[in-house]
C-alpha cells in the first residue's frame, strides 16, 4: 500500500504557513491543493470549531470575490483536524505566488460585520458561528505571515523518513 502523499509530512515539525498538499492532473488542466495551516499539529491548541466555521464561511466568500482570483478558486474548506484549511485551485502555481492572496484573505476577516450566509436556507449549523474569535484566529495568521514572509519554514514542508523492514515493509502512522 502506497503512502498518500500529505502523510509523508512530518507532522511534529509542521509550523503554520502555506504548503503545497498535492497537485492533479485532470484531463488538461492542472489542479493544485494546498494545504494553508494556522496551527502547529499536536503541539499547541487547535481553532475554535466554531471560528473555524466562521472562517470557512468569511474567506470562501472573499475568495470567490476577488476580481483576480475569483475563477481560478475551486474549493476552500476547513481540515478536519483544525488546524488549518484546504484551498484548491486551478493551474500549477507555488505556495510563493499564492502568499499575497491568502494574506489579503485572512485580512479581510478583520472587516467582517457578519457571517456570510449564516442562516438557516444557507448552512448546515447556522448557530455554530463566532466571528470576534474568527477575527482574532485571522489576525494572528495575518501577522505571522508577514512577520515570516522570508523565511522558507512557511512554504515547504518538512519531511519525514519512514521506517522500512528488511523486507520493505514500510511504516506508517496515520
Ligand atoms: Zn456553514
Amino acid at each position: 500500500m502506497d503512502l498518500i502523499q500529505s502523510f509523508s509530512v512530518d507532522h511534529t515539525r509542521i509550523v503554520p504557513g502555506i504548503f503545497l498538499s498535492r497537485k492533479d492532473n485532470i484531463g488538461d488542466n492542472t489542479v493544485t491543493t494546498y494545504d494553508i495551516r494556522l496551527k502547529r499539529p499536536n503541539r499547541e491548541p487547535v481553532i475554535d470549531v466554531a471560528a473555524m466555521h466562521s472562517l470557512e464561511h468569511i474567506i470562501a466568500t472573499y475568495l470567490r470575490n476577488d476580481p483576480d482570483w475569483k475563477d481560478e478558486v475551486i474549493y476552500w474548506g476547513p481540515m478536519g483536524c483544525l488546524t488549518g484549511f484546504y484551498l484548491i485551485l486551478k493551474g500549477n502555481r507555488s505556495p510563493r505566488e499564492i502568499y499575497d492572496l491568502v494574506l489579503r484573505a485572512f485580512r479581510s476577516v478583520s472587516d467582517a460585520q457578519e457571517v456570510p450566509g449564516a442562516a438557516p436556507v444557507n448552512c448546515g449549523n447556522y448557530l455554530m458561528h463566532n466571528l470576534g474569535m474568527a477575527k482574532w484566529y485571522a489576525a494572528e495568521f495575518a501577522d505571522y505571515l508577514a512577520a515570516n514572509a522570508d523565511s522558507a519554514a512557511i512554504f515547504e514542508y518538512p519531511r519525514t523518513e519512514r521506517l522500512v523492514t528488511d523486507d520493505g515493509q514500510h511504516f506508517f502512522d496515520s
